[in-house]
């Protein structure tokens, strides 16, 4: 049980850290491991441990709040060492993005969404950002962790977690592989889906009805289409319980990438190769790009139980809060990392469990879509956009999707008037 008395260390208990000598390569400068010149057993309130999309966001909020902040991260370069674009859902996130002015990139609320014979335009109250995500300055990752540097942080990188000691279910001791000691007030587990960290904090999760996803993608220069649409393509033909999006920012820099479940067994580079020859429109749009590099990721979505363990919190890609019907990880790995340190700031950890619930709701809403994703076939695609553009043309489709049950007579009147939709209705219940 964490009190108020052993909340907040002495501020006089200062983290002796050196700044870096140096710049890494992209002219960054985080403290490296070497560097470090903590005392012994040096009391801190929050410890994170990953410096990625959740990791960074925890630290920065946690030092704005002026928690005495420590993040580690072990690889010398914080950023994913893939430069990529990623496209993720607004909702919920737009609040923590204006208050820690993130620099997340591009917000549209427009998208494009393709079957093999039709496509459909959505202006929609949820929107999407365009991310981008590396190891450059300009990176989100980066870009955080430069301002939670600001804020008071301490930026720790290469630098591994050795041991961890426990008291009862709380972690009171955290051992870097550098031999220094942190007696945490808080720990804030980051590190993604490695089962690492986890493991060694004794923390077991029962992961149940794991969805994979393996993508393959390309940055590029040159796609040819409008910025700031994201552009959906579904066939289950050419990419069966997948699909293949492409974006691109208002800078002009090109993201276009297939997304498969693992039960796949094509290669999936050679599918996204695949699906645009079999493509005209998207065979295209990409005629005249030029490659400045590709990506490649093998991610899972999992359900489990606790996030919250004695005084650890699990956030992003940890608590496995990815999205199991698209596998977007960065909105809920923004969301869980701002949340864990707000509960943290509050000393109030069911503050955390009750913030999540709104996102493993939807959570709970992409698991229902995808059971019905995985049983369309190209037929249904086609209905589907046909079915969206009729119905648009009568009610907001965003109250639709919030609640497609209460427009059941627009349905039917859609239905009457496209006979070829009726067949649809049968994916109705899965949503009411
Ligand atoms: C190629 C690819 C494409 C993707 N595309 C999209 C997309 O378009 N939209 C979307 O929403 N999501 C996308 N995702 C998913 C999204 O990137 C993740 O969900 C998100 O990055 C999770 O953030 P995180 O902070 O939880 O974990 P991560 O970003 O994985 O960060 C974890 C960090 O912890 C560090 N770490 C690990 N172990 C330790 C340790 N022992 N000690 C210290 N540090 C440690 C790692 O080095 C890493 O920096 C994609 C993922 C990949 C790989």
């Amino acid at each position: 049980m964490i009190t108020a008395s052993n909340f907040f260390f002495e501020s006089s208990t200062e983290l002796k850290l050196l700044k870096t000598t140096a710049p890494n390569s992209t002219g960054a400068f985080f403290k490296q491991s070497t560097h470090i010149t903590l005392g012994h057993m040096e009391k801190i309130d929050v410890l994170i441990i990953g410096a990625g999309v959740s990791g960074s966001v925890a630290a920065l909020k946690a030092a704005k709040e002026g928690l005495r902040t420590v993040i580690v991260e072990k690889k010398k370069k914080p950023g994913d060492p893939q430069t990529r674009v990623d496209i993720t859902r607004d909702s919920g996130i737009t609040e923590i993005v204006q208050e820690l002015k993130l620099e997340i990139g591009d917000h549209s609320r427009v998208s494009r969404w393709f079957s093999p014979k039709d496509s459909f335009i959505l202006t929609s109250k949820i929107g999407d950002y365009f991310v981008k995500r590396g190891q450059e300055e300009d990176s989100f990752e980066v870009s955080t962790l430069r301002k939670a540097e600001n804020a008071g942080a301490e930026v720790i990188t290469g630098v591994r977690i050795e041991g961890i000691k426990k008291d009862g279910h709380m972690v009171n001791e955290v051992i870097l592989n550098s031999g220094e000691e942190i007696s945490p007030g808080y720990v804030i587990a980051a590190s993604g889906q490695e089962p690492d960290v986890l493991r060694k904090m004794g923390i077991k999760l029962e992961e149940k009805n794991p969805v994979h996803f393996i993508a393959y993608g390309e940055i590029s220069i040159g796609l040819d289409i409008p910025k700031k649409v994201s552009h959906i393509f579904f066939d289950s033909k050419t990419i069966p319980h997948g699909y293949f999006y492409m974006g691109k920012t208002s800078e002009g820099l090109g993201v276009s990438a297939v997304v498969l479940s693992s039960d796949e067994i094509m290669n999936v580079k050679e599918r996204y190769r695949h699906f645009i020859e079999h493509n005209n429109t998207v065979s295209g749009q990409i005629s005249k790009y030029r490659v400045l590099n590709s990506f490649y990721s093998s991610r899972y979505a999992a359900e489990i139980g606790e996030r919250v363990h004695g005084n650890v919190l699990l956030v992003g890609d940890s608590g496995r809060f990815m999205d199991p019907l698209v596998g977007y990880g960065v909105n809920p790995s923004i969301y869980t990392g701002y949340w864990a340190a707000d509960a943290i700031k509050r000393q109030d950890l069911a503050a955390y469990k009750k913030s999540i619930r709104k996102t493993l709701d939807e959570i709970r809403n992409g698991r229902k879509g995808r059971n019905v994703f995985l049983a369309l076939k190209n037929e249904d695609f086609d209905m589907l956009m046909e079915g969206m553009k009729e119905l648009s043309k009568e009610i907001d489709i965003d109250e639709f999707m919030d609640n497609p049950g209460r427009y059941s007579l627009h349905i039917a009147k859609a239905v009457l008037k496209k006979p070829g939709l009726v067949s649809m209705l049968k994916y109705l219940p899965s949503f009411i």
